[in-house]
């Protein structure tokens, strides 16, 4: 978790006003004056690259699995229907940055956004700061690098464009999802797979490498040959460069929403994902993680998507480095053989079978 991500914000009595109005129903924004917007990746976090801004914390996107709820507890909101709804916005955002990209300690190494929360998220449409976020980062010779699951993003592209030609600029679409009803299900707030797909294509036509994320990938929901070969195939129809994939990963602020929302929809899954996800685990058993390697790695070099944006090839919002794994040829060619996992009393799954067609959980 980038838990410094939202410097400014250490109690609530920062918050100069609340804001709802009948243009984004459901929608509560707390406008807030940051004291500080750029932040430092800790060096431990083996992220490529070295800062971050976040101008909204909680996104509307409000992806069921999104590693980022639990941040929403700092400030005595939940990381449920809070987290989704109830949006701090740094109104200041351009601001503060134009003033601490001024600082002779500046060293212009590669900003990234939408590392915590969707910068391109509904709350966007409303308080514009992208636009200037982008001109100071281009005009101080900084890099930039952005991941969205917003279709918001074609408003900037002319920006963007702009930007690229002072400093290289790095795009990249979250797509997870190709399976419009659990599409819905599961990202509520966020635009539509092939309003996405668009979204690539216009980018793409602008003249950017655009990576996709393929991720998370879920077990049971969208991990079948038959998912993820449509997938690459939509991806690469798209006009994307390259694609990044990874399995669900599942931090404990996250474990418990994601659990209620399966248990209410898919309840003959949740067996099945607390045996690959006990206690306090946030990862997906390593063999699930190899067996899953092998069979999208192959995929990707068949569609022609393993080489990647020639960006930062950020991980994910919290997902494992190790799970970010491009397509890489001379990979794993071979169809791996399909483990079992099998849950034993001390909650361990154990690759325990034959080979099968998908893998058990149970
Ligand atoms: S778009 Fe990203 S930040 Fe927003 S809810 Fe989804 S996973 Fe979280």
């Amino acid at each position: 978790m980038d838990g410094s991500a939202l410097p400014g914000l250490e109690d609530r009595t920062g918050i100069l006003r609340t804001v709802t109005t009948p243009e984004f129903a459901g929608m509560t924004f707390h406008e807030v004056l940051a004291k500080s917007v750029l932040n430092a990746v800790p060096g431990a976090s083996r992220m490529p690259f070295s800062w971050t801004i976040n101008p909204y914390r909680g996104c509307s996107h409000a992806c069921t699995y999104c590693f980022a709820r639990g941040t929403h507890t700092y400030l005595d909101l939940d990381g449920g229907a809070d987290f989704d709804s109830q949006i701090v916005v740094k109104v200041n955002s351009v601001e503060i940055l134009e003033k601490e990209l001024r600082r002779g300690s500046w060293k212009h190494e590669t900003v990234a956004l939408g590392t915590n929360t969707d910068p391109y998220q509904r709350a966007e449409g409303r308080y514009q700061l992208m636009p200037g976020i982008i001109r100071a980062l281009a005009a101080s010779g900084t890099p930039m690098s952005i991941l969205t699951k917003g279709t918001l993003i074609r408003r900037d592209i002319p920006l963007l464009v702009d930007a690229a030609t002072q400093v290289p600029v790095d795009v990249q679409m979250s797509i997870a999802m190709y399976d419009d009803e659990l599409q819905k299900a599961i990202e509520p707030g966020a635009p539509s797979t092939q309003a996405r797909l668009d979204t690539v294509r216009a980018l793409s036509d602008a003249g950017f490498p655009v990576t996709v994320f393929l991720m998370p990938i879920m077990p049971h929901l969208t991990d079948s040959l038959a998912a993820i070969d449509t997938a690459l195939a939509r991806i690469k129809n798209a006009g994307a460069s390259g694609v990044i994939y990874g399995a669900l990963h599942l931090r404990p602020g996250v474990k418990p929403w994601f659990l209620q929302w399966l248990s209410q929809t898919r309840p003959d899954l949740l067996s099945s994902y607390r045996t690959l996800y006990p206690g306090a685990a946030a990862e997906a058993p390593k063999v699930y993680r190899q067996w899953l390697a092998k069979r999208v790695r192959p995929l990707i070099r068949m569609h022609g998507l393993d080489r990647g944006s020639g960006g930062t090839g950020i991980s994910s919002r919290g997902f494992r480095q190790e799970e970010v794994a491009q397509g890489r040829p001379g990979g794993a060619a071979a169809t791996p053989p399909m483990p079992t996992f099998r849950a034993d009393r001390t909650r361990r799954s154990a690759l325990v079978g034959a080979p099968q067609p998908t893998p058990m959980l149970f």
